[in-house]
């Protein structure tokens, strides 16, 4: 079956397509959005003091952000004006200025909302918070505050815009991935880690894994920072960096809580991965996330961490490397036909995806974008993935201290899907532009 034919009999094809909406976000009816609108109307018509406007003002500036699926706001104070844009998909999209005048109120209260010292001006500080938006609506947000040379600048990041994790179907994996994905999620034991070399959403990935388990039946037990969803009956936890207890100390008092599977945020140092790989092949599955460039790479970066080549092999199920990137925006995206050196390069790395290889037509964006992507060209985002199973060739080549470049070979071999030409399949799909990609991966 080529892959369209499986896409369109899956019907996964439709989940992928469709933009997430506001109401997603939001989970509310349509009376509340309705009662949303008006609230933000009366507050901006009616004669209320310089603080009620303020409040009004942030909360409009957090909704506008919300809307546009931002991760930070930022709140910048310049010689003359006070200048709120947001980081969407990397960019930043300006949304307003203000008077400079208005920056000690603007400030003050998002000090008052983040809890931090009004009266403090020359120190940073930072703090987590769950904010009220409205009635029915709370969000976490993490409030940054620093002085510059004109006043203090403040960052405010979005953390949680959903308390579940998405379904693994809804995140882009293809069916070649999948079928390694599954396959492992049925072992009694071992190691899973999901690895990308910058910021990419890396939590959404390993939380869909999880959510995958039986919550009721097995003590599944995270260590994060910051937590971002919240799954039924799975203890998360926090982690305090403020408090003098070290990462490795915190996973040592997490083992002696009989768990069945763990979450551990993030390998920093060989102590924890030691501690890690340990619970693995002592009956426990375990999570977990490390910075690296490619699924490989992450191999090489176990054994420079000191562990045993031998314990490697024996602990890790799969790694999952990810790259998350933008988008196309399906309102104003363009056919045309690939030119044909193009096209021989695409067939040649993906042909058995490839429906219609004569006539191959990709997607670009339009000349001037649309209101809908704030003419950027790209709304929402895509995921690029490769993954590598520990096959018993792989077990021989890492016990024989490998190098990197062996190592990938015999990964294709064992029909791992190079991430590269995952995204090319995402071209060819037409979710993605051939330039975005070749600027994320071909850098
Ligand atoms: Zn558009």
């Amino acid at each position: 079956m080529n892959l369209q034919t499986f896409l369109d009999k899956s019907g996964i094809n439709k989940i992928w397509t469709s933009p997430r909406s506001v109401d997603d976000l939001f989970s509310v009816s349509d009376t509340n959005k309705k009662s949303m609108d008006s609230d933000l109307k009366i507050s901006n018509n009616s004669k209320k003091n310089e603080d009620t406007f303020i409040i009004t003002y942030i909360n409009d500036i957090i909704i506008q952000a919300l809307w546009l699926w931002a991760s930070d706001i930022h709140i910048e104070p310049t010689e003359n004006l006070l200048k709120v844009r947001f980081r969407v998909d990397w960019n930043f999209i300006k949304y307003k200025e203000y008077p400079i005048e208005q920056k000690d109120s603007f400030i003050a209260r998002i000090k008052i909302m983040g809890y931090l010292r009004i009266d403090e001006h020359r120190l940073p500080q930072d703090w987590k918070i769950n904010y009220k938006l409205f009635a029915w609506k709370t969000i976490d947000l993490r409030v940054s505050v620093i002085p510059t040379i004109y006043w203090e600048k403040c960052v405010i990041r979005i953390l949680k815009k959903d308390s579940k994790p998405p379904e693994l179907k809804e995140l882009w994996i293809m069916p070649y991935n999948m079928v390694k994905i599954k396959k492992h999620l049925q072992d009694n034991y071992g190691m899973i880690l999901a690895v990308w070399p910058t910021w990419s959403g890396k939590s959404t990935t390993l939380f869909s894994l999880l959510s995958q388990f039986d919550a009721e039946e097995n003590n599944i037990s995270t260590l994060e920072d910051p937590v971002e969803y919240r799954i039924p009956w799975v203890n998360h936890t926090q982690i305090n960096s403020s408090i003098n207890f070290s990462f490795a100390n915190w996973l040592r008092s997490l083992l002696r809580q009989d768990p069945d599977i763990i979450m551990v945020w993030e390998i920093r140092d060989e102590e924890t991965a030691k501690l890690a790989i340990e619970a693995s092949i002592t009956g426990h599955i375990v999570f977990s996330t490390l910075h690296t460039n490619s699924a490989v790479h992450t191999i090489q970066r176990l054994v420079n961490l000191w562990i045993d080549p031998l314990l490697i092999t024996s602990s890790l199920r799969f790694i999952i490397s990810q790259r998350l990137w933008r988008k196309l925006c399906i309102h104003c995206k363009l056919p045309y036909k690939a030119d044909d050196r193009i096209k021989e390069y695409i067939i040649w790395k993906v042909w058995k995806y490839i429906k219609n290889k004569e006539d191959l037509t990709l997607y670009r964006w339009s000349e001037n974008g649309c209101e809908k992507c704030n003419k950027t060209w790209y709304k929402w985002r895509v995921w690029f993935y490769e993954v590598l199973e520990m096959t018993d060739k792989m077990e021989e080549l890492i016990l024989k201290w490998a190098n990197k470049n062996q190592l990938e070979v015999q990964a294709v071999w064992d029909w791992m899907f190079p991430i590269k030409e995952d995204a090319l399949i995402k071209v060819v799909l037409w979710e993605t532009s051939l330039e975005e990609v070749l600027n994320v991966l071909w850098n």
